[in-house]
């Protein structure tokens, strides 16, 4: 269910869009001040914001001025709430990141039609968001989201001294694949392997389409014996699969390569790139080993 915030300084304006908003589908929470207003957004950002201009602790453009300024609450559509009749006014709400005003007192089939307009907009916006992080193919994160989350987890593994391990693995042969079969066969293969590891995922790996026919799983919590007990079994289940061309079963195999955060031995070279590095090499050893085998390793 969306939810709408609504900051006022006014109990009866909370009151009144309880009532006027009670037929929409969406939980509306409460906040009478603008600085627990801004809190509350911050803390569990909603989908909408009604906001009143005129508060006795902060002025309602300074508060949306301050949540445009971060990321984590910028893409919040701010209606602001105003008594003002003055152009200038609802120029500068528009200016500091509103996407509408609604005059008091309200007009309830102006405000519901308002309210339900830029709820729709949130959610087109959030499909698009999130159809951004994804992997048109596989549906698995695609290679923007593989890079950003791999930053964060390293982050925070490093904060909560937690293990952090990364898998890298290629499809074996997969051009004689296109080639013998043809490339929407090829396709189908990457969609059968995506569902595999969105499959085989526990809720601590982010398994990813790294690019092409590589894919990345990055395995939080884990070090690197389980990381590499993990790529052994995902290999093994690979192995199993049988995919299927008209009258012939297809099997496909791929190669491993393991990294671990542990293996570092200068904790300063320690980053995204020497993870992706370390397992990169792992893998380049997997497939020089005769592929279909994992390999572990770091950079030399
Ligand atoms: P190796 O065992 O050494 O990994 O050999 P390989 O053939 O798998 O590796 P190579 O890098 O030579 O070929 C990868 C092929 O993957 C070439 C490219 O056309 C194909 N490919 C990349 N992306 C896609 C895709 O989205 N769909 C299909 N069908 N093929 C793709
Ligand atoms: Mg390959
Ligand atoms: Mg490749």
């Amino acid at each position: 269910m969306q939810q709408i915030l609504a900051i006022d300084d006014s109990p009866d304006i909370h009151q009144l869009l309880s009532v006027r908003l009670g037929g929409l589908n969406v939980e509306l929470r409460h906040a009478l001040t603008g600085e627990s207003g801004y809190e509350q957004a911050c803390e569990e950002p909603p989908d909408l914001i009604l906001l009143d201009v005129m508060m006795p602790d902060a002025s309602g453009f300074e508060i949306c001025r301050r949540l445009k300024a971060r990321s984590k609450t910028a893409s919040i559509p701010v209606i602001f709430l105003t008594g003002e009749t003055d152009v200038e006014q609802k120029v500068l709400g528009f200016d500091v990141g509103a996407v509408d005003y609604i005059q008091k007192p309200f007009d309830t089939a102006e405000l519901t039609a308002r309210v339900r307009s830029a709820l729709r907009t949130k959610r087109y916006f959030d499909m698009l968001a999130h159809r951004a992080m994804l992997d048109g193919l596989t549906g698995l994160w695609n290679r923007s989201q593989f890079d950003q989350r791999l930053y964060e987890e390293i982050a925070s593994a490093r904060r909560y001294d937690r293990p952090l391990s990364l898998v890298m693995m290629d499809i074996d042969r997969f051009k004689n694949l296109n080639d013998t079969y043809g490339h929407p066969f090829g396709d189908q293969v990457l969609q059968s392997v995506g569902e595999l590891l969105q499959g085989w995922k526990r809720s601590t790996d982010l398994p990813c389409r790294y690019g092409g026919e590589e894919f990345g799983i990055i395995l939080r919590e884990t070090d690197m014996e389980g990381a590499e007990r993990t790529a052994e079994r995902i290999r093994g289940a690979l192995e199993e699969l049988e995919i299927r061309h008209r009258s012939n079963i297809v099997s496909v195999t791929a190669s491993f390569g393991v990294s671990s955060m542990s293996l570092c031995r200068n904790p300063c070279e320690l980053d995204h790139n020497w993870l992706i590095a370390s397992a990169d090499s792992a893998l380049y050893r997997a497939k020089e080993a005769g592929r279909n085998c994992v390999s572990t390793g770091i950079v030399e």
